[in-house]
């Protein structure tokens, strides 16, 4: 087994970029943890089609690959365009409509039908996450007749935002539940809940996998204002959660977004749910072969604060360096997770628990979790073994982002269903069940040659003492 030179993970988005086996193939191999099926573009045969790439070349590498399907949710978005990109030129007058036509400058369709009741003259409409802002200036039944305030080019079925109006739609609308049914069939149990507003809209898909006999890995995708104030209850839900700055960014003030999500990575790192930073990361590597120093300073600093994952959309999947675009990540999350301890950020986290407001209450796992965490960093050990558990101590102990790798063990024979968004956390999958985790680490470990010999190894694992009671253990092998 080869560990990768980092420990963030990196989810791609796939696309036409990206979707071919030699494409997936290389992004595999430059440090691809996770494929994000974007189901608010394309056919559910397409998404079929890709499922079955994926999995061949994670199955061909013998790595492990989570499928994400991120569900459309209710985005509101503009219909096709005859021409693309269309080109709204600043001060032109532009027409929404609601009726089902292909878009031209002077009938954009929009899929909304009660687009002409939510807005009046004078609102603000945002198009393409707010690059193309549009005034309203009259509303007719069907029609929405705008000036364009910031103009540029617009492809179909972008983004349409209404920032402050309630949207009659729920976050999980039946068509949502269509695409679960059919992931869940694909074999696909990871899902995005889009414009997740609270903790009913996770249980709402994590119930009706399991009514199906299956069960779903939610990631709540905060993009409203309404999932901030949210956000506990939200966290109590999901398995993780994924910072999704383009629609946040124009549903709250853009200029809050990085306070935010400093603010939503603590609490999440707390909680120990997973986080994905995502959107515009490397934006500019859509286009060119080198990111702008801010870019590589924001994915950076987003590492250094804690973040778990981060998310390439358009670089990976329509961009022109996909390939480039995840060894770019992979190198500055390397250079970025040396300098962890000197930047601190996380210092103070395990006293959180021992002293501060952690340590009124904490559960079993919160202290087990610690104390692996502490045993390690005293004995400078490079493995901690663990089961393989969605929301277990596998995330409790990466939320504290130690140097050395969390071995998360278990059976699965399809390589792709693994969680594998939390930091350092690596899947290990075994053909079959041993009798108990020390004697599966040493041997996995020797016989793939990642320790030497009595070199130190934490286990962190749970057993059964009887049929009421079971016991949560540390214990520190020599290998
Ligand atoms: C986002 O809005 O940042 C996001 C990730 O969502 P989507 O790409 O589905 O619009």
């Amino acid at each position: 087994m080869r560990l990768p030179t980092h420990k963030t993970k990196i989810v791609c988005t796939i696309g036409p970029a990206s979707r071919s086996e030699a494409i997936l193939e290389r992004l595999m191999l430059q440090g691809m943890n996770v494929a994000r099926l974007n189901f608010a573009h394309g056919t559910l045969q397409g998404h079929k089609e890709d499922i079955g790439c994926i999995r061949a070349v994670a199955e061909r590498l013998q790595c492990h690959c989570m499928i994400m399907a991120d569900l459309p949710g209710p985005k509101i978005r503009i219909g096709k365009l005859m021409d693309e990109p269309l080109l709204l030129e600043k001060g032109s007058e532009v027409v929404l409509t609601v009726k089902d036509v292909v878009g031209t400058f002077n009938q954009i369709p929009v899929e909304y039908k009660r687009l002409p009741e939510s807005v009046s003259p004078g609102s603000l409409i945002f198009l393409n996450d707010g690059f193309i802002q549009l005034q309203v200036e009259k509303v007719s039944e069907e029609e929405v007749f705008c000036r364009t305030v910031i103009g540029g080019p617009l492809l179909s079925h972008k983004g349409l935002n209404l920032p402050g109006v309630k949207i009659f739609a729920d976050a999980v609308s039946e068509t949502d539940l269509e695409f679960v049914a059919f992931a869940l069939q694909e074999g696909v149990h990871a899902f995005g809940v889009s414009f997740a507003e609270t903790a009913d809209d996770i249980r709402k898909v994590k119930g009706f996998a399991q009514g199906r006999g299956e069960s779903a890995y939610v990631v709540a995708k905060i993009e409203r204002a309404e999932a901030i104030d949210n956000f506990d209850a939200i966290l109590s839900a999901t398995d993780a959660i994924m910072i999704a700055r383009g629609d946040l960014g124009v549903q709250i003030p853009l200029q809050e977004v990085p306070a935010v999500q400093k603010k939503l990575i603590h609490k999440a790192n707390l909680w120990g749910r997973p986080v994905i930073t995502a959107t515009q990361m490397l934006v500019s590597m859509t286009e060119n072969i080198r990111p702008t120093r801010a870019e590589v300073s924001d994915v950076a600093n987003a590492i250094l604060d804690g973040t778990d994952a981060v998310m390439l959309s358009e670089e990976t999947a329509i961009g022109r360096y996909p390939v480039e675009a995840v060894e770019m990540t992979s190198k500055i999350a390397t250079s970025a997770e040396r300098e962890r301890k000197a930047v601190g950020a996380l210092a103070d986290l395990p006293a959180y628990f021992r002293t501060g407001a952690g340590s009124v209450n904490p559960s079993v796992e919160d202290i087990v979790s610690v104390n692996a965490v502490e045993s390690a960093n005293a004995l400078n050990v490079r493995y901690i073994v663990t089961n393989m558990q969605s929301k277990g101590v596998p995330c409790l102990i990466s939320r504290f982002k130690p140097d050395c790798w969390i071995l998360s063990c278990g059976v699965d024979e399809k390589r792709t269903n693994i969680p594998v968004l939390s930091y350092g956390v690596h899947p290990v999958c075994l053909d079959v069940e041993t009798n108990g985790l020390a004697d599966m680490a040493t041997r996995f470990l020797g016989k793939e040659g990642m320790v030497e010999k009595g070199e130190r190894v934490i286990l962190v694992e749970d057993e059964s003492v009887n049929d009421m009671q079971k016991a949560s253990l540390i214990k520190i092998i020599g290998a």
